[in-house]
């Protein structure tokens, strides 16, 4: 097993990698797949591009979120939620498009002026259920290094992280699974991974959850923007049936059986099964079936892989680039990536500072 600072950083240029060589097909993967050799051959061209006209990938709102997330568990050294809320909203303002989700600014917007409870905002949402989309998961990565020795802060602050724009229970938990898988795939480092051992570990997390929860799959919506423009917010009320959300235990089971089967699912076998959209509950499941497939062979094929998937490309590929990168290091992306890529050096340097954060706790 390697050293654990690489894996720090592996993780947190995962996120920004992802997000960057995602991003180019957000809006035009929506309820499809890619071919894998057409996404290959984009990621090349930008690289190429990008190293010879000096400019770099712009990264999106999954990589703006985590880093905010990280500068303030460095700042605080602790989980502050006024902190985290105010640079949220911040940022947001500063900077608002990132490609945020269409409904995000109304709990932005009241972060902003400053309130009382910073969860009101996004408790608020969507009649009071909130939303259940993957924004809440997309940013979690450094939550996973600043608590890397400590399971219970690291739920507890997935958990109230994610409450302070989503309230819904499977945005919560979608947040919870993704830190638990980056985390998971830290201590693992490069060494030998059995993914069905890896999915009954965050089995082992996510049921408990899941259980505890009275209505885990009522209705809620999204508020991730929608390149489709049907954003669940604006649509009239859809039938009950169609707001009942799968479990993560659902999809975790459904990702061993992809796992055991002696062929791989296709592309579009995923999207039906696991999703690819903007619910937590399915890009959450999706990135970590993508990295497991994936794991045996390398960064450089897992984000074109990823992106092949569909649905919320950035997002996706940014959640696989974390537990990646964290399992890999980052030695496994390729430096020609990191170059080219906007925000690769802050995304080392708040590494590098929640590694120290750990090493001195
Ligand atoms: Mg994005």
């Amino acid at each position: 097993m390697s050293l654990l600072k690489p894996h720090f950083r592996g993780a947190m240029l995962g996120v920004v990698v992802g997000d960057c060589m995602g991003s180019f097909w957000e809006a035009t993967s929506w309820r499809k797949t890619l071919n894998m050799d057409d996404v290959q051959r984009k990621i090349d061209e930008q690289v190429e591009q990008s190293l010879r006209r000096e400019f770099r990938i712009s990264y999106t709102d999954d990589s703006t979120m985590s880093f905010s997330l990280a500068e303030s568990l460095l700042s605080s050294k602790e989980y502050n939620a006024v902190d985290v809320a105010k640079r949220f909203s911040a940022d947001y303002f500063r900077d608002p498009r990132r490609g945020y989700g269409q409904s995000i600014s109304t709990v932005f917007t009241k972060l902003r002026f400053g309130i009382d409870d910073v969860y009101q905002p996004a408790a608020e949402q969507f009649n009071g259920k909130g939303s259940f989309g993957n924004g809440s998961a997309m940013r979690v990565a450094p939550v996973a290094l600043f608590a890397y020795q400590k399971k219970d802060t690291l739920i507890e602050v997935a958990r109230n992280s994610a409450r302070i724009t989503h309230a819904h229970p499977s945005a919560i938990i979608g947040a919870i699974l993704q830190a638990i898988a980056v985390h998971t795939a830290l201590e693992l480092r490069g060494s030998d991974l059995d993914p069905v051992s890896f999915v009954e570990s965050l089995l082992s997390v996510v049921v408990p959850l899941e259980e505890a929860v009275e209505e885990p799959t009522s209705s809620g919506a999204t508020d991730e923007s929608t390149p489709s423009g049907d954003d669940p917010s604006s649509s009239p009320p859809p039938d009950k049936k169609s707001l009942v959300l799968p479990s993560y235990q659902s999809k975790l089971l459904q990702i061993k059986e992809f796992i055991r089967q002696p062929h791989p699912p296709s592309a579009d076998e995923i999207m039906e099964t696991l999703g690819n959209g903007i619910k937590a509950c399915e890009a959450v499941p999706c990135a970590i079936y993508a990295f497991l497939h994936c794991h045996k062979l390398s960064f450089k094929y897992l984000i074109p892989y990823t992106i092949s998937l569909g649905g919320d490309t950035d997002t996706i590929a940014s959640m696989a680039g974390a537990i990646g990168g964290a399992y890999w290091g980052e030695s496994c992306i390729p430096m020609e990536w990191i170059n080219s890529v906007e925000g690769s050096n802050q995304a080392i340097k708040l590494a590098d500072g929640l590694f120290e954060f750990y090493s001195n706790a």
